[in-house]
């Protein structure tokens, strides 16, 4: 087996929360149960959603409790050529779309599919008028091919249709900046990563990245997809409504931020635990016996 590899890929839009803190948590535990190393990138390519300054006090706080990247700290915004690079290797399976928002929610009501988010193929066949590209799509092939099955370590098979279920996805979004489909895949791929531990938020990502995969000839990582964070509402935490101060001392840390999210991903921890290096020394065996 190759030398296992995970990562956390926070996006800098707000401060760490405790939904991404057990993100974290759970892809720095996997990681070490494995005795792999575990990489830290910063996902910064929305320009609009980006908070200044945000992956530094993400990086700050990841520290403070205790999980530092083993590698260098690579931004998303800084590896651009990447991208641009894999979209031209996908050369014809990329298609420009002239369509808004508006237009693709008009032709979804029009060919009944108003309750579905899929691409209604407006712009799969060329671009109509001389009308302007706004996005690049990539186009999804129909029947068998579009049927992507994986194995989730957590949840087991999974499987889902793009064609009927997804349609023609976006690389390249209207406002220019790279879409997360394309870009996680090809960061993954280029940093050797071999297990992806995340949020279950993002398994409906997953066959549109193993789709990708194939298409660039890039090797399959394994998937553990952990249950996300919701509020009494079942909403996915924001930065304010699971807001967690990491600037404390050690058992404010361990009360307030550690030991919950252990407790969330339902980790079983023997033993005393009184430090932040304690803490671990006991969550690396609970995550493998809950885990591996
Ligand atoms: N940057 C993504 C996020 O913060 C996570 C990417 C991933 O883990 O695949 O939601």
């Amino acid at each position: 087996m190759s030398e296992y590899r995970g990562r956390f890929a926070p996006s800098p839009t707000g401060p760490l929360h405790m939904g991404s803190l057990v993100a974290a948590m759970a892809s720095y535990l996997d990681a070490k149960a494995h005795h792999g190393r575990w990489l830290v990138r910063i996902e910064d390519l929305d320009f609009d959603r980006n908070v200044a300054g945000a992956d530094q006090e993400i990086i700050a706080s990841l520290s403070r409790c205790g999980m530092q990247s083993d590698e260098a700290i690579v931004w998303q915004s800084q590896r651009q050529h990447l991208y641009e690079a894999a979209l031209k290797q996908l050369g014809e399976m990329v298609f420009p779309c002239a369509c808004s928002r508006k237009e693709i929610a008009d032709s979804r009501v029009r060919a009944g599919l108003q309750d579905s988010q899929i691409y209604p193929g407006n712009c799969r066949h060329g671009i109509s008028d001389g009308r302007l590209a706004r996005s690049f799509r990539l186009r999804v092939p129909e029947g068998a091919a579009a049927c992507i099955q994986f194995h989730d370590r957590l949840l087991g098979m999974q499987q889902q249709d793009l064609s009927t279920e997804v349609g023609d996805f976006v690389l390249k979004r209207a406002d220019g900046f790279w879409a997360y489909q394309l870009t996680v895949v090809i960061d993954d791929a280029a940093q050797g990563i071999t297990d992806i531990v995340r949020g279950e938020d993002l398994l409906d990502s997953t066959a549109r990245q193993l789709f990708l995969q194939d298409l660039l000839s890039l090797p399959h990582p394994r998937y553990l997809h952990v249950p996300v964070v919701v509020n009494e509402v079942g909403e996915k935490l924001s930065k304010q409504t699971g807001a967690v101060a990491f600037d404390r001392g050690d058992n404010d840390l361990l009360r307030d931020a550690l030991l919950p999210a252990a407790q969330f991903l339902q980790l079983h921890l023997e033993g005393e635990i009184e430090t932040i290096e304690q803490f671990w020394k006991s969550a690396v065996p609970a995550w493998a016996r809950r885990y591996l």
